[in-house]
């Protein structure tokens, strides 16, 4: 679709996952959307075929995904449902063990990869006629006479009532428009490849945790279920000695570092390393403007959860913005202060409690101190044999 010169219902700026949703989404309630992306498509080809990046979905995602005609797109092979999670403390006994079956479910979450995932957006944000400009970065927003002016660096300029920014953990929208954040940095990477194992995986998510960070194993589809996303979380520097290792020093590292849970660690693909930072916005919203996605909260991986917050701001930016069309608003109206608060108060809360969930969890276990070392051993026992605490931590984690 060509760009217009009248103004648009909403502009969204950045087409991960989080923006080419909400644009579908806004689009299906029949509005006017632009979705504006830096980067050409560029998808990231491993050796064994699989992306490096890969999303723990939980059931609230899947059901969004679901809803807007996405999940059957992606393909089943580039989705791997998982019936199990074993979580354990690399520094002594605990142990915590969530089973799908005994919780009632037909599985806890899916692996899915992510550019599988962006391919499958993007045909569905072709057919409900989203305009997409890519690659086109904005390099300026301005507010003027109640609407959002973009310019681009492709020297295109958009008119829109309603900018939605989704561009990211580091936002370049969020900080030329003024947004107050919270955030610190970890001091800490993630390591992210695509891993073989001599065992298979059983469609069982794996997390060790370490006072140095933790290590997650994820299963990824495939018959002999031999292969696996590894996120594994260190400080900065031991990040860095790892990377300059050879694969074949690295797998040994990793084979000894995971317990060999699924026996050695026979191969891995192009290694990635990515800074973790923790970030909040204070606000999430102006006059014309909403935050969503990582530009509004980047948190910590252990749990997973950041596309899952993030989906569920599409999800209640989409019902913010379907009640005020049905109750006969205009597009032009959709800048409004008071309607964008809405969509704050619906999301900030359930986003700041899943955050110091997050902080708790990587304090607890990044600990030296033996009498906490001791203390949350022996509380993940008793955990683990808490199963209606267990039920109700599940029910959380899948987004209800
Ligand atoms: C190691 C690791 C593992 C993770 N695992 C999980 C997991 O298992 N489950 C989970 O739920 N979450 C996970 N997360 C979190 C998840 O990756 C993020 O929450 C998610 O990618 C955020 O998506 P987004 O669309 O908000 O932002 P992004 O994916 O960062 O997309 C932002 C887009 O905006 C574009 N952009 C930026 N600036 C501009 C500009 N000026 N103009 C135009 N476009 C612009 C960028 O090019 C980019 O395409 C993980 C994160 C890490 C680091």
């Amino acid at each position: 679709m060509s760009i217009s010169s009248e103004p648009y219902a909403v502009a969204v700026v950045g087409a991960g996952v989080v923006g080419s949703a909400a644009a579908l989404a806004l689009a299906e309630l029949g509005l006017s959307v632009v979705l504006v992306e830096a980067r050409a498509a560029q998808p990231v080809v491993a050796d064994s075929g699989y992306d490096p990046r890969v999303m723990a979905l939980n059931g609230s995602s899947r059901q969004l995904l679901e809803q807007l005609g996405v999940w059957p797109l992606i393909g089943a092979g580039h989705i791997t449902g998982y019936q199990t999670m074993k979580v354990w403390d690399g520094d002594g006994s605990g142990h915590v063990e969530f089973n799908a079956a005994q919780m009632g479910l037909a599985e806890l979450g899916a692996i899915v990869e992510q550019q599988p995932l962006l391919d499958a957006l993007q045909q569905r944000l072709a057919a409900a006629g989203v305009c997409v400009e890519r690659p086109a970065s904005v390099v300026a927003a301005a507010r003027r006479e109640g609407v959002m002016q973009l310019q681009l660096a492709n020297g295109r300029s958009i008119a829109a009532a309603l900018l939605v920014a989704a561009d990211g953990a580091q936002s370049p929208l969020r900080e030329r428009l003024g947004f107050a954040t919270r955030s610190w940095s970890y001091g800490q990477d993630a390591i992210i490849t695509t891993l073989t194992t001599s065992r298979p995986h059983g469609a069982t998510a794996y997390q060790r945790f370490t006072a140095h960070g933790p290590l997650a194993l994820l299963p990824l589809g495939g018959a002999d279920q031999r292969h696996c996303s590894l996120v594994w979380s260190q400080s900065s520097a031991e990040a860095a000695r790892l990377m300059a290792l050879d694969d074949g020093d690295f797998c040994r590292e990793l084979t000894l570092a995971s317990e060999q849970t699924l026996g050695v660690v026979s191969g891995c693909d192009r290694r990635y390393r990515v800074a973790l930072t923790q970030r909040h916005a204070i606000d999430y919203v102006q006059p014309n403007v909403a935050l969503i996605g990582d530009a509004a909260h980047a948190i910590h991986p252990l749990a997973g959860q950041g596309v899952n917050l993030g989906f569920k701001d599409v999800a209640a930016l989409a019902t913010t913005v379907g009640q005020f069309i049905a109750a006969g608003g205009a597009p032009a109206g959709l800048g409004d202060a008071a309607l964008l608060g809405r969509y704050q108060r619906r999301r900030q809360p359930d986003n700041l409690a899943t955050m110091a969930a997050m902080e708790g969890l990587k304090r607890l276990f990044g600990s030296a101190n033996p009498v906490l070392r001791l203390a949350r051993n022996w509380g993940l026992n008793q955990f683990d044999r808490a199963e209606l605490v267990k039920q109700w931590v599940v029910r959380a984690a899948a987004g209800e």
